[in-house]
């Protein structure tokens, strides 16, 4: 019940945004007006802060219907993501052209979440900016043995030395920054189960300061994960002090979903307002269209991407 009374005194929408937008322009905002349509005025009205959460998966047992549902309920506007890259679901144009047109018409945002470095390389730009937003994390790296390594599957995971792998994993997080078109840097801050207990002490100010540094000059969205709990607080009213935009993520693997929780917990415990929150560019100005892709060619970024979903 209070999680629900949090939900709905968070709840936004910003009418203030939405008519502000050029509704010509963004196709994302008829979509948003026919959902508010249908969660009620009364209670949106009382209400000013954009709850989106824009790391759905269609996962396991969750289908765009019961997402769908379960969007209405919670009073959560959803973005769904399709996984997106060499040996993912999607690795052409057409398989992104086949999940847009599925999702069209649908009220909730249309994600891309781009995996393995190589992935502006697989897709035209065109077909990229058909999503609403693109979104990568730091969880694939090239490590010290110069391979490939996921670092949620511990074994793939070697750290012989962690303050190496630290500066390691910092380095990929800046060039993933300053190379990579995206809207959204999620999963931030993520630590191989081998380092959790001493995520404190490995990331230190420092290293923070750097991540934050690269995220703000090539003005890229944090995402706040309910999932992994990251990012932690301080890092959060940091980057928000560089005037970064966030967004909520929860990346689900089946179709238990969450409240929120902890995303609500952070923008209550860093005050963050509607106005640190990130919203999805406008056709012309998104990241794939002004920032294009700065790599030289194909094989100075390729890496062996055999992986699977995380
Ligand atoms: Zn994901």
């Amino acid at each position: 019940m209070q999680t629900n009374s949090v939900i709905t005194s968070l709840l936004v929408f910003v009418g203030v945004f939405v008519t502000a937008a050029h509704a010509e322009e963004q196709s994302w905002v008829s979509r948003f007006d026919g959902w508010k349509a249908k969660m009620g005025s009364a209670e949106l009205q009382r209400t000013g802060f954009p709850l989106i959460d824009y790391h759905i998966h269609l996962k396991g047992d969750l289908t765009l219907e019961k997402a769908l549902e379960y969007s209405r309920k919670n009073g959560v506007f959803y973005g769904i993501a399709a996984n997106c890259g060499l040996k993912f679901p999607i690795t052409d144009d057409r398989g992104i052209n086949e999940y847009i047109e599925k999702m069209k018409g649908q009220p909730c945002f249309v994600g891309m979440q781009a995996e393995g470095r190589e992935w502006p390389t697989l897709f035209s730009k065109e077909a990229i900016a058909k999503f609403d937003y693109v979104f990568t994390d730091a969880m694939t790296i090239v490590d010290h043995r110069g391979r490939r390594a996921r670092l949620w599957m511990p074994e793939e995971v070697d750290v012989p030395d962690k303050q190496a792998f630290m500066e390691l994993l910092v380095r990929t997080i800046e060039q993933i920054l300053d190379n990579e078109p995206i809207d959204i840097y999620v999963n931030p801050t993520y630590l191989p189960d081998v380092l959790i207990e001493e995520y404190d002490a490995l990331w230190t100010p420092e290293r923070l300061k750097r991540v934050i540094d690269a995220t703000t000059r090539n003005r890229v969205a944090i995402e706040i994960s309910n999932r992994l709990k990251l990012p932690k607080a301080d890092f959060i009213r940091q980057a928000k002090k560089a005037g970064i935009k966030f967004t909520v993520g929860t990346n689900n693997i089946d179709s238990k979903l969450g409240q929120e929780e902890y995303a609500l917990r952070m923008i209550r415990e860093c005050d963050l307002k509607p106005s640190d929150m990130f919203l999805p560019k406008p056709d012309g100005k998104k990241p794939i269209q002004v920032r294009g892709f700065k790599a030289k060619t194909k094989e100075e970024i390729r890496q062996k991407n055999d992986g699977t979903e995380k």
